[in-house]
């Protein structure tokens, strides 16, 4: 990523050795609200915000954080670099899944572009099986779509696959079709476990 692209998510400061470099602690402006330290009056910055809660929570070290993919810099790596620093444990977050944003047609849905769908909304419009189907018919980093074509193919894909579970009868007809089921649950297992690639694993099921 270049340096530029994450600068207007960090506050424009001619004090700053580098125009990258992020706030650890912010110094009350006229009317809001603060802490008052040795320092002077203020509060952290919003991703010492974050760390606090983490550490208080999980501890300095755990698994999976989650995020946008817009969330890498500056806020994950002024995480990585707060917590490291202080604790000395090394990684802080053993993996990062950066999710690809969601978008209205052609629009990135955000609060604000005031173009935004809550969950409650889209679960009021629709089934959650169709919902989580189209959530999981893209791989989680890239960009998705929420309009009404990509609704109807999911409502018709999971149509599909309800249709097939009915006629399926219980039990395995010969060893031949186990072998079959086996090798698809395999497939699916694989396809999970390569960064949740989730895609391929409904293409072997439609
Ligand atoms: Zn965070």
């Amino acid at each position: 990523m270049k340096p530029s692209d994450g600068v207007s998510r960090v506050d424009e400061d001619p004090e700053k050795r580098g125009p990258n470099d992020f706030c650890l602690w912010k110094f009350a402006k006229e009317g809001e609200p603060y802490w008052e330290t040795d320092i002077g009056n203020g509060r952290p910055g919003w991703h010492i915000e974050d760390t606090a809660i983490t550490e208080t929570i999980f501890g300095p070290q755990y698994d999976i954080h989650g995020g946008a993919v817009d969330l890498m810099f500056p806020h994950h790596e002024a995480e990585i670099a707060q917590m490291e620093a202080v604790s000395g444990k090394v990684p802080f977050v053993k993996y990062w899944l950066h999710a690809g944003f969601l978008n209205m047609k052609e629009e990135k849905m955000s609060k604000s572009l005031g173009n935004i769908v809550t969950i409650r909304e889209a679960l009021k419009a629709n089934d959650p099986r169709v919902l989580r189907f189209m959530f999981i018919s893209g791989h989680y980093r890239s960009t998705l779509t929420y309009d009404e074509d990509v609704l109807e193919q999911s409502r018709q894909a999971l149509q599909r696959i309800d249709e097939f579970m009915f006629r399926l009868d219980s039990g395995y007809a010969s060893a031949k079709e186990k072998e079959l089921v086996d090798e698809l649950k395999a497939g699916v297992i694989a396809a999970l476990d390569n960064d949740f690639n989730t895609p391929p694993s409904l293409v072997s099921y439609i």
